[in-house]
């Protein structure tokens, strides 16, 4: 009997298992933590505490691996939103213009997302989930070549067990000890790339009033006040399933905003409007503030490791964690199930199958990465590797960036690069090049000819403002929808592609 093992129960564990239960007669799940029966707060997952945006690429994602998880957040009450239409959104140049993108999330809380993804898996029978289970090492085979056949698990009670496996996934976040693993089996650990921008969270929730006595200024669903050359601070109010709110302040290059009620007020009023200060003095706090430093951007470089370790892989932050200011993580572990899922039902010939994987993942992973440390390093303390990214290229894509904010139609272009749904490639497209290079000339003349123009404190009603508009729809994320994939990875429904015979070709590759 096939037996796949995935250390690390959160959404890149989960994703992986969903796959793996199409190629291997059993898959066990292993968490350290306990799950909680009902949505709660858990140990393993901290991060949980602070604003967790999903993007319209992970949503595809996951309704491609779970169909029905859009329907089944949207039931818990998480809150369908334009990006354009329902947002006020606040960055160097002022106010977004409102309008709709097409670009849209449904937020919700990341212990609420990691809890429906968790019980759509549990209707995968080939799928164990077993909690309370920490992994200490790797269990190897050595019959010719060195491979990974199981690990060696702690319990709860102290004791210790080795479970056997044909191929082991690693899905155990940023704090993975693989190189501890690594070592222990005489193996050296691929090298890893490191950027941190010295970038910090600290978060509470909020009971909002009743809709009824909200003041007629609060058109928006979410606010959202960017960081800016010179002030490195910024902040979001989202809401979540429950009627709640979550404030997330972060502070860049080293500001790190204060976890003390007074200074985490006094860090909101220092923002570029104090829309979000001023409307969590109207709002119950129902949590205490929660702090987070873990946002470097790290990149265990497997795609160019140069041992070749049969039967094991990385996914998930365990591979490539980014700076969460940009909301990219839970997107990639789906995105990169999806990509496991190419791999394993490709016909190719047995062996080779995880460094194929870890190529394929990179490929999808360097343009994510290039766009994380390319914003990060616009902050002149960052630390790491640079992008190659030639000068000119920046400075136009800051122009571009620039003209998008003020014209929705060339910002609904530039979207699909945000929420991972497009390249990069974008930015260079002649019509839009055209246009946003255009835009910004005239921006440049009327500055010159009549000044800047003064930036309300707080964001202006929009004109023809329709409190009773329609939500956007999630239609075209039911199974079914093509996403534009510049890694060739997009969602499709598992079901309709996992084969049965698959199974048996996928467990002899993968040994
Ligand atoms: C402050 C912050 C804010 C973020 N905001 C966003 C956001 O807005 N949008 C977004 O998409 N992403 C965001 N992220 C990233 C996102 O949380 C992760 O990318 C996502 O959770 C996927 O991570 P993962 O499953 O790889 O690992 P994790 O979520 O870190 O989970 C690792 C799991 O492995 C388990 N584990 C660890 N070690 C062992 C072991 N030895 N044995 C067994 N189990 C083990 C843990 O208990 C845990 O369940 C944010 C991250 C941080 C830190």
């Amino acid at each position: 009997m096939s037996r796949a093992i995935v250390i690390g129960g959160s959404i890149a564990g989960l994703c992986s298992a969903r796959v793996l239960a199409d190629f291997f007669d059993e898959v066990i799940l292993l968490d350290r933590d306990q799950f909680p029966a009902e949505v709660a707060p858990r140990s393993g997952v901290p991060q949980a505490r602070h604003v967790h945006a999903l993007l319209r690429r992970g949503l595809q994602e996951l309704e491609g691996l779970f169909p029905g998880f859009t329907d089944a957040l949207l039931a818990t009450g998480a809150v369908a939103m334009d990006n354009g239409s329902d947002m006020a959104l606040l960055r160097y140049w002022g106010w977004q213009d409102v309008a709709p993108l097409g670009s849209t999330s449904l937020c919700a809380s990341r212990d609420m997302i990691e809890w429906t993804v968790r019980s759509l898996l549990r209707r995968q029978t080939a799928v164990q989930i077993v909690v309370g289970s920490a992994v200490t090492g790797l269990r190897a085979s050595a019959e010719r070549h060195l491979r990974v056949a199981g690990v060696r698990v702690r319990q709860g009670d102290g004791s210790s067990q080795e479970i056997r496996a044909d191929l082991v996934v690693d899905a155990s976040g940023r704090s993975s000890r693989v190189e501890s693993w690594l070592r222990d089996l005489g193996i050296e650990a691929p090298r890893t790339q490191c950027v941190d921008a010295g970038a910090g969270y600290a978060s509470r929730w909020y009971q909002p009033p009743p809709r009824a006595e909200r003041p007629a200024h609060w058109w928006w669903t979410a606010l959202w006040i960017d960081a800016q050359p010179g002030l490195p601070r910024g902040a979001v109010l989202f809401p979540t399933e429950g009627d709640r709110w979550v404030v997330t302040a972060a502070g860049i290059n080293g500001q790190y905003p204060p976890t003390d009620e007074a200074g985490f007020m006094q860090f909101l009023g220092s923002l570029g409007s104090p829309a979000i200060v001023h409307t969590i003095a109207r709002c119950q706090p129902i949590s205490p503030i929660f702090g987070n430093r873990s946002t470097a951007n790290v990149y265990r470089r497997y795609d160019d490791w140069h041992r070749e370790l049969p039967g094991f892989i990385a996914t998930g932050d365990s591979v490539c964690a980014f700076n969460p200011i940009y909301g990219q993580g839970m997107t990639c572990a789906a995105v990169c199930a999806s990509i496991l899922h190419r791999v394993l039902r490709s016909p190719w010939p047995r062996g080779g199958f995880e460094r194929r994987f870890f190529r394929r993942q990179a490929g999808f992973l360097d343009d994510v990465w290039a766009l994380s440390t390319g914003a990060d390093f616009l902050w002149p303390e960052t630390i790491g590797e640079r992008p190659r990214t030639p000068r000119i290229v920046t400075k136009y894509a800051d122009l571009a960036i620039e003209s998008a904010h003020h014209d929705a139609a060339l910002l609904r272009h530039l979207m699909p690069i945000y929420d991972l749904s497009g390249s990069a490639a974008r930015y260079f497209e002649p019509r839009f090049a055209a246009k946003a290079l255009l835009a910004a000339c005239k921006r440049r003349v009327t500055q010159r000819l009549f000044g800047d123009q003064a930036i309300p404190d707080l964001p202006p009603v929009p004109e023809d403002f329709d409190p009773n508009r329609k939500r956007p729809s999630f239609a075209s994320l039911r199974p079914g929808y093509a996403a534009e994939d510049p890694s060739g990875a997009g969602a499709q429904p598992l079901h309709s592609r996992a084969a049965k015979p698959a199974k048996r070709s996928a467990v002899r590759s993968a040994g």
